[in-house]
Formats: C-alpha cells, sequence, structure tokens
C-alpha cells in the first residue's frame, strides 16, 4: 500500500509498504479521504503538532473509508461498512482515561494516520456513517469532533453575540456550529475578501477585518469570541474585543515560541473567562450525527481534491491550503 510520509527536514514522500491483516481489535479501513489538517502543515514545517513529533511519521488523520477486514476480537463492523475514525486512541486505563478525559491519555497515540490506502484503528475509534452521507464528508468527522468539544466548554446561550476570528476550514466548521447554537448575531474577523464573502454565504451578519472590528466591537456587548487562527496578534485582540463577562475561546494552534500577553486588570474589569480546547474527548459521534443531518456544508470549505503523490508540493507551497480545506483522494470512494 502507499503512505505518504513527513520525513523530517521538509520532505514529504510516499513509500510503498506492505499492508497487513488487522490484529485483535483492530479494523481494517481502505481509506477513500483524508482531510489536511493544519496540524499536517506544521509538522512539515518541524513544529509540533498537537503533540511532539518525530519523523518518519505518516501523516493526515482525518479519514473515512470502507472497512475491507476486521480482528477477531472486533463486535460491531463487518467488510463493507461504511465508516470514519476518531485518530487519537484512549488506553481508558490511565488516570485521565479514568476520568473521561481521553484527549490527555498517557498512552495516547495516533491511530489512523490516513495519509495511507489502509488504516487499522481499534474498533473503539471506528464510526459508522449512513449511505446518505458522501465519505468526503464523513472525514470532516474529526475536525468537527473537535469544535463540538470547544463548544462544548463554552456552552453559548441563544440570542448571543459571537465573535469568531479566522474563515480556514475551522473557523468555516466553527462558524456553521455557531449559527445553529442560536447566537443573535455572529461578526467574523477575517482579513481576505473572498473568506469573508464565504462567512457571509455561511450564516455571519458581519465580515470585518481586524481594524474594522475595533469600531464595530462598540456597538455590542460580545458575549462570546472564539479564535480560530492562533496568532498571538489575533489572539491578544481576542481578548480585547470580548465583553463584559465574555466567554473567550482560544481555539486556534497557537506558536509554544510566542506567548500572548494578557492584560489582567483589563479581564478583571470585564470579567472575562478564558477558555481552551484540546482534541475531541468523546465528541466523535455527535460530530457525524451533524455531518449525516445535512446541516453542516464542507463541499464550501473544501479548495481542492489532491492525490496523495500531489502533496509534496502542496505541503511545501501551500497553495490550494492558503484558500480553504484540501482533502487528498485515496481510494476517492463516496
Ligand atoms: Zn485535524
Ligand atoms: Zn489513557
Amino acid at each position: 500500500m502507499r503512505a505518504g510520509y513527513y520525513t523530517g527536514n521538509r520532505t514529504y514522500e510516499v513509500k510503498e509498504i506492505p499492508d497487513r491483516e488487522p490484529k485483535k481489535d483492530e479494523v481494517k479501513i481502505e481509506v477513500a479521504w483524508c482531510g489536511v489538517c493544519g496540524t499536517d502543515i506544521h509538522k512539515f514545517e518541524g513544529k509540533n503538532g498537537a503533540s511532539l513529533v518525530i519523523p518518519p511519521i505518516i501523516l493526515g488523520h482525518e479519514c473515512s473509508g470502507i472497512v475491507t477486514a476486521v480482528g477477531p476480537d472486533v463486535k460491531y463492523f463487518k467488510p463493507g461498512d461504511r465508516v470514519a475514525a476518531d485518530p487519537s486512541y484512549g488506553c481508558g486505563k490511565c488516570i485521565y482515561c479514568q476520568q473521561g478525559l481521553p484527549n490527555f491519555c498517557l498512552e495516547r497515540h495516533g491511530v489512523a494516520k490516513g495519509f495511507a490506502d489502509y488504516v487499522y484503528p481499534p474498533e473503539q475509534n471506528v464510526y459508522k456513517v449512513s449511505k446518505q452521507l458522501d465519505l468526503k464528508a464523513a472525514a470532516f468527522a474529526e475536525p468537527l469532533s473537535c469544535v463540538v468539544h470547544g463548544l462544548d466548554l463554552i456552552q453559548i446561550k441563544s440570542g448571543s453575540t459571537v465573535a469568531l476570528y479566522g474563515m480556514g476550514s475551522i473557523g468555516s466548521l466553527m462558524l456553521q456550529m455557531v449559527k445553529m447554537t442560536g447566537a443573535a448575531t455572529i461578526i467574523v474577523i477575517e482579513k481576505e475578501k473572498e473568506k469573508q464573502e464565504l462567512a457571509l454565504k455561511l450564516g455571519a451578519d458581519y465580515a470585518v477585518d481586524d481594524a474594522e472590528i475595533i469600531e464595530l466591537a462598540k456597538d455590542y456587548n460580545i458575549d462570546y469570541v472564539i479564535e480560530c487562527i492562533g496568532l498571538k496578534v489575533t489572539m491578544e485582540q481576542a481578548i480585547q474585543i470580548a465583553g463584559k463577562q465574555a466567554k473567550v475561546l482560544l481555539f486556534g494552534l497557537g506558536d509554544p515560541k510566542q506567548p500572548i500577553l494578557i492584560n489582567q486588570f483589563e479581564a478583571y474589569t470585564k470579567e472575562l473567562s478564558i477558555y481552551t480546547s484540546y482534541l475531541n474527548p468523546h465528541t466523535t459521534k455527535r460530530a457525524v450525527a451533524l455531518l449525516e443531518s445535512g446541516n453542516i456544508d464542507t463541499e464550501a470549505i473544501i479548495s481542492a481534491c489532491l492525490e496523495l503523490e500531489e502533496m509534496g508540493e502542496e505541503l511545501e507551497t501551500k497553495r490550494k491550503t492558503r484558500s480553504g480545506k484540501v482533502m487528498v483522494r485515496l481510494s476517492g470512494k463516496h
């Protein structure tokens, strides 16, 4: 089978490696599609994603596909099932798993590296998807499950004013989810005109840049600010525009070498709550249900569908990544 590796030092290589039969509770999935995540780009650039990166590693973790074989201990899946995989393994035994926090599992590792023709996640990480859901859309289960967790944390009240930074693929999913919470006013902060248009199309009331937001923020008590970029400047501004008793969710993956500055006096006078969100504990099932509901437009977010062999150039140039979500076609089945 083919597998797309990050081999270190900004190099990407598609290698031929043997595929194998699934062991124990493993489900062998013929990957149909795999989304490219910001963390894949981070890894290629030599930074860590959500955890430490030691090359060579197979990239990708947002995959969907069709089951081709199951290990002897598998109970609930059979060949032919259409599925999405949660890449994040929780052992179920460590102190964090025992508290229902598999995102902090001491044994956590990637179990569905989707830049490959086959993946072998354990059964507990596999989720069935209905025939109505296209497998390309099903590959959004992982990023959407992360968004669902973030929104679980801040619990948006209906009728609120929400400001959202960034119309990358995560911001675009977040916007659609925020719309469904019953937010009364949604303001998207995004500097690129094309992405501003996408924001308006996906339900934002305003799409402004980071200069215009300063003026606009004066007309509202912004109840929630969700930052989906991860830059120091936008994270700091997110805290600045937050209203009284606001909740600020720093969702974007920040640079560990660029800590942000918080004026604690300003935060105090506004009684701010600042949240961060790490991965997707127990939210994949709901993410799949949301995708199946048809209420999440994934096609509007996709900028390109590329072959595994084309990903080296894309990781290097980010040509298509800049304008939206890049999907890697493995079997390409629907
Ligand atoms: Zn991801
Ligand atoms: Zn654990």
